[in-house]
């Protein structure tokens, strides 16, 4: 999303465009609507030239065994909770990590942009579609207020409005960055049972990336600064 123009793009039920991303953004640029799903979004991907893989080229041993342990417990999981990982005593084992990637930005003339892009939950129904490619769920960018990427349950994130709740909070609301990620991931997703986090920067480039799940992998930089990174709650 352009935050900027309010332009937006996104596919959603795909299994051969090798960077759907990438496709999100010829939607956003090429074509007058937002949202394809399935082969709707597959033919629109071709046609604006993007690489088509078959669907194993997704398929890992990791991803594979994740699915396993999850449809043996019935569970559907998050990337970020423990339930999610191998039998390996870091919950949150670094070299199993291949879920939600998310990117917020904001240049030298004060545009911000998202960008949201995911494998979905673990042991999801078939035809079951996130937060992440649904404007103001899972992503949103807005110059006047913010650019935020989330990343959980999606259900919640979608029933919450999260993404464009904390822009609401801070056009209307007169809310800080802090304040209003903060009420979006630890009271209204919490209070509808949902995990997760997200990162966003606001106009000022302030950077603020709350979770309320045992982890979230996240970095963040200026340029010319430090790059931070960290995984868990306390680092
Ligand atoms: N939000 C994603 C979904 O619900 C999953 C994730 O972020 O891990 O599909």
């Amino acid at each position: 999303m352009d935050g900027r123009t309010l332009d937006v793009g996104a596919v959603a039920g795909v299994s051969h465009i090798r960077n759907p991303i990438l496709a999100a953004r010829k939607v956003m640029e090429n074509s007058p609507h937002v949202l394809f799903i399935g082969a709707g979004a597959e033919a629109f991907a071709a046609e604006q030239g993007l690489e088509r893989v078959a669907a194993d080229y997704f398929s890992t041993p990791e991803r594979w065994e994740q699915l396993q342990r999850a449809l043996s417990s019935q569970q559907m999981v998050l990337d970020h909770d423990g339930a999610a990982q191998s039998h390996s005593d870091d919950p949150l084992d670094p070299d199993r990590k291949f879920g939600t990637v998310g990117a917020v930005a904001l240049d030298l003339q004060g545009n911000l942009a998202a960008a949201t892009s995911t494998g979905g939950m673990t042991n999801k129904q078939v035809g079951r579609v996130g937060d992440s490619p649904l404007v103001g769920a899972g992503c949103y960018a807005n110059n006047a207020t913010v650019a935020v990427s989330c990343t959980g349950t999606g259900e919640v994130f979608i029933r919450t409005l999260a993404a464009y709740d904390v822009s609401a909070q801070m056009e209307y609301g007169g809310r800080s960055l802090q304040q209003a990620t903060a009420n979006v991931i630890h009271d209204k997703v919490q209070e509808l049972e949902g995990s997760g986090g997200l990162i966003a920067i606001d106009s000022h480039g302030n950077v603020v990336l709350p979770f309320n799940s045992e982890g979230m992998y996240r970095g963040f930089a200026y340029v010319g600064g430090e790059v931070e990174v960290a995984i868990y709650r306390d680092s």
